[in-house]
């Protein structure tokens, strides 16, 4: 029996950093679910890692879009970035009054390519497009960035073309998130001890032929290991294989907790 002495308290901590999945599936959605996309909160900041395809009506269901403090881009493949286009209808057209232009963050060169791509279709041309709604930037990935009180900083990975672990970090709470990437010793590092880490297993329980960009389950295990992380997460994965047996995978390399994700969880730290 515990005797509780006067002048004991408890002390309720909430949850520092909070994870809404938005988009686990990889490029070839799911049936019924989203490509990447990740809702990241702290008690100041809420922002987006990503914003793939489909993804931004599970983002509506997470929270209120207008209250968003940034969104970004780890890399400029489609399964990362299209529903930017939607969500500037919304915050162009919505029935949320938007205060100010919402910060986009991109990789170097994401600009150029986002612009060409909304010319194609944009009657108010690229610049207004975009300009109105969002406040384009690029990220310095040697740099970090702080929006609120969440400190974020960068790894590049091992892709097809350039692309960057990102890792959230408030009050001595950690996540990370690998975006896509093969076995990387420098998202490795950007995982040292963080509480959650959020990989891909792009390739399940396959094997990748010629140039690597992305990892299987087992891989993501051997990393969060080499990581010290304190729990794993497979994302961004197809229908090819059951959730157990990409568990499974990453299990046997990985001690920790470990599970899947699914768009509409939500993880806490
Ligand atoms: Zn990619
Ligand atoms: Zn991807």
């Amino acid at each position: 029996m515990t005797v509780l002495h006067e002048g004991d308290r408890y002390h309720v901590r909430t949850s520092a950093l909070r994870v809404s999945v938005a988009g686990s599936s990889s490029a070839m959605p799911r049936p019924g679910r989203a490509c990447s996309c990740y809702v990241i909160r702290s008690s100041q900041a809420a922002i987006l890692f990503d914003l793939g395809s489909g993804s931004l009506s599970n983002v509506r269901e997470a929270l209120d879009y207008s209250k968003l403090d940034a969104v970004l881009i780890s890399h400029m493949h489609a399964d990362h970035f299209l529903d930017v286009i939607p969500l500037r209808y919304g915050l162009k057209y919505g029935p949320v009054p938007q205060g100010s232009r919402l910060p986009l963050y991109l990789p170097a060169g994401g600009q150029t390519m986002l612009r060409q791509m909304c010319a194609a279709f944009a009657s108010e041309g690229p610049a207004d497009f975009l300009d109105e709604v969002f406040d384009v930037r690029d990220f310095d990935e040697r740099s970090i960035l702080e929006i609120g009180d969440l400190r974020l900083t960068f790894a590049r990975t091992i892709h097809y073309v350039d692309t960057f672990a990102i890792r959230a970090a408030v009050d001595g709470s950690a996540l990370v998130y690998s975006s896509d990437t093969a076995p990387c010793d420098r998202v490795v590092e950007l995982a040292r001890d963080a509480d959650l880490f959020l990989c891909e297993c792009t390739l399940g329980l396959g094997t990748e032929s010629g140039a690597r960009g992305h990892s299987s389950a087992a891989e993501a295990g051997a990393m969060a290991t080499a990581a010290g992380a304190g729990r794993l997460v497979l994302t961004h994965f197809s229908d090819e294989y059951a959730s157990s047996q990409l568990e499974d995978a990453a299990g046997d390399r990985y001690a920790g907790p470990c599970s899947v994700a699914d768009d509409g969880i939500e993880l806490s730290i």
